[in-house]
């Protein structure tokens, strides 16, 4: 089966890993700030927080924007279920915006129309998750304008874009948000095993980060209501979680790092090729943003179902039983039945419904040979024939 994504691993991330395991520290040690430092620079923000996975990222971001029980978080249905999550896991409700039709992301007039609406029902969000699907960048733009007006936060999951840009700056730049997330779980951009870093620019919410990621306790002094009783002494002031990142993901993620940019261009490449090879068939290939630069996490074909015989369900078999692992990204949210309910959802939304009737993620990762290409793209050529 040819995978949806795949991983890299190279002679340097093994010695990067041994190199830790024959090391003092496995965790809390020197690895993990040096894997923050150099994230940080690459996407160009003051503040870098490892963790050990992007839902731990989401979930301490929330807290630090201060989300609790009886605040609204908005984010789009088309995600992973993590980006609503985590505003369940603060006791906070949720709501959805619906998707643009060409991006697929969070569409800024629909949230637009709906924080009028909501201003006038008194139930305003107080976090918006904007989700870069594919790794194509969120209006952040309008959407941080509406920030402004309407007195919300923004984080922006980034677990598909990062090594991407908006507006000429990099994504974890947090120009047009609080906080941003990455994902380094195998089948994203870079990968960690397991992991995620949150990224911000307000040393403030990155000290809560901090306390959140680890048990709410400090050694800072200056963070503590009394003098140290000792050099021993610790305190707890927040209750905060183990959500720490081990070395061993750090030297990974480190080494994983300096392949980010030839792994975002090999993206870009098949995304090319995929386009010219698929451009007579019946699918609509992903729009590219002018001037954006995409993470390219995802290549999203959606099918022209009234130009083909069979339907939405018999295409994806049929491929998968070629053995081209293809998948669906991602089932609305508002479907998982945990998330059924009066308090959820305030819909309709055609246009996550119309993209979850027709949308298949084609494999692409930076491995996948032209082969290997080409047998997807004459598997896909039988499977809109039949
Ligand atoms: C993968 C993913 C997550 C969760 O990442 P983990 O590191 O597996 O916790 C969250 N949001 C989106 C959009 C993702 O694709």
């Amino acid at each position: 089966m040819i995978p949806y994504g795949r991983q890299d691993i190279t002679a340097q991330d093994i010695d990067a890993v041994t190199a830790v395991l024959q090391s003092d520290f496995l965790t809390q040690g020197p690895v993990v700030p040096k894997f923050e430092r150099s994230v940080a620079a690459r996407v160009e923000a003051n503040h870098a927080l490892a963790v050990n996975s992007a839902t731990s990222a989401l979930h301490i971001a929330c807290l630090a924007l201060g989300l609790g029980p009886g605040d609204w978080l908005w984010t789009t249905p088309i995600t992973f279920v993590a980006s609503a999550n985590c505003g369940l896991y603060c006791g906070a409700q949720i709501d959805f915006v619906d998707i643009d039709p060409k991006t697929y992301n969070l569409c800024s007039k629909t949230l637009a129309q709906k924080l009028e609406q909501a201003e006038r029902e008194g139930r305003l969000p107080k976090v918006v998750v904007a989700v870069h699907l594919c790794g194509q960048p969120c209006d952040m733009v309008a959407i941080s304008e509406l920030a402004q007006k309407y007195g919300f936060k923004v984080i922006e999951d980034a677990s598909h874009a990062i090594g991407g840009a908006y507006e000429g700056t990099p994504i974890g730049s947090c120009r047009y948000s609080d906080i941003t997330v990455f994902s380094f779980h195998p089948v994203k951009i870079i990968t960690s095993a397991e992991g995620g870093v949150a990224v911000t620019n307000d040393a403030d919410l990155a000290t809560k980060m901090e306390l959140f990621r680890s048990h709410g306790i400090t050694r800072d002094p200056d963070l503590m209501t009394k003098e140290p009783d000792g050099p021993w002494y610790y305190q707890q002031i927040e209750l905060g979680f183990n959500y720490r990142m081990t070395e061993l993901q750090a030297a990974l993620g480190l080494s994983q790092m300096d392949r980010l940019d030839t792994y975002v261009e090999r993206r870009h490449a098949l995304a090319k090729r995929y386009d010219e090879l698929l451009a007579d068939l019946p699918v609509t290939t992903p729009w590219q943003a002018p001037n954006q630069y995409s993470g390219l996490h995802l290549y999203v074909i959606r099918l022209k179902l009234n130009a083909i015989g069979s339907s939405h369900r018999e295409v994806f078999e049929n491929l998968r039983e070629r053995g081209v692992g293809v998948n669906l990204h991602y089932i609305p949210v508002y479907h998982q039945p945990y998330y059924a309910g009066e308090t959820y959802g305030n819909g309709p939304f055609p246009e996550s419904e119309r993209y979850y009737s027709e949308a298949i993620s084609l494999p692409m990762y930076p491995l996948m040979t032209a082969e290997q290409q080409d047998y997807v793209v004459s598997c896909l050529f039988k499977a809109v024939a039949s």
